[in-house]
């Protein structure tokens, strides 16, 4: 449909940019062409043998065209809470295992002085900064858990409008824009990738995220 050659071309308005139609592919054909999966050859290593593994790969110019971001703003946010909980988690095991907090103290030899401070150290600092970065963890996880389900509801519910809009425009290879055909009253006008983003992500309800996308 928006291939190139001559039996497309009369369907084909010219780019308002560079005049020409010859490098010009619909919008969904040059996403769709960049995203793919890709066979990768791992070399052997000590723990395995030689295999193939199968990538998702994407283009920037795919990327830049897509009708919908995948993945909301601020996530690496919730990625801090991994050191945390590591943190929470190893305090909590030293402290349970060199406290006793859980019983099993050792047995002093026969004979010998027990000093309790000394035989059953208190190492209740470790729960309380096993605590304090389990809450930390949680106050990172939590929020970061709320935005992900907002942000797929409101791509979800939004993307159908948006792809209508995103289906109709065209891409031209020659000087890198983006434009929708001419209707009465309004010219074609080339768009720049951002300006492309932010007319179709708004027709979505998720324009307000057109201006974080970096892809290029
Ligand atoms: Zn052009």
């Amino acid at each position: 449909m928006a291939d190139e050659g001559a039996t497309a071309a009369p369907l084909l308005h010219p780019c308002p940019s560079c005049g020409r139609t010859d490098r010009i592919s619909g919008v969904p054909a040059v996403y769709v062409a960049g995203r793919n999966h890709v066979n990768v050859l791992v070399p052997r290593t000590d723990d395995r043998m030689e295999h193939t593994e199968t990538h998702f790969v994407t283009t920037a110019l795919s990327n830049a065209l897509a009708p919908a971001p995948t993945t909301p703003p601020g996530l690496w946010t919730g990625c801090l809470s991994i050191p945390l909980l590591v943190v929470a988690i190893g305090t909590f095991i030293g402290g349970a295992t060199s406290g006793h907090w859980f019983g099993g103290y050792p047995v002093p030899p026969a004979g010998a002085a027990v000093f309790p401070d000394e035989a059953h150290p208190d190492y209740a600092y470790l729960g309380v900064i096993s605590l304090l970065a389990l809450v930390a963890a949680a106050s990172l996880i939590l929020p970061a858990v709320f935005r992900w389900i907002a942000f797929r509801r409101l791509v979800e519910a939004g993307r159908p409008a948006a792809e209508r809009l995103w289906s109709r425009a065209w891409y031209c290879g020659r000087c890198g824009t983006v434009h929708f055909p001419p209707r009465p009253g309004y010219p074609a006008q080339p768009l720049t990738f951002g300006d492309f983003r932010a007319v179709v992500w708004a027709a979505g309800g998720y324009g307000h995220l057109a201006r974080r996308h970096h892809t290029l």
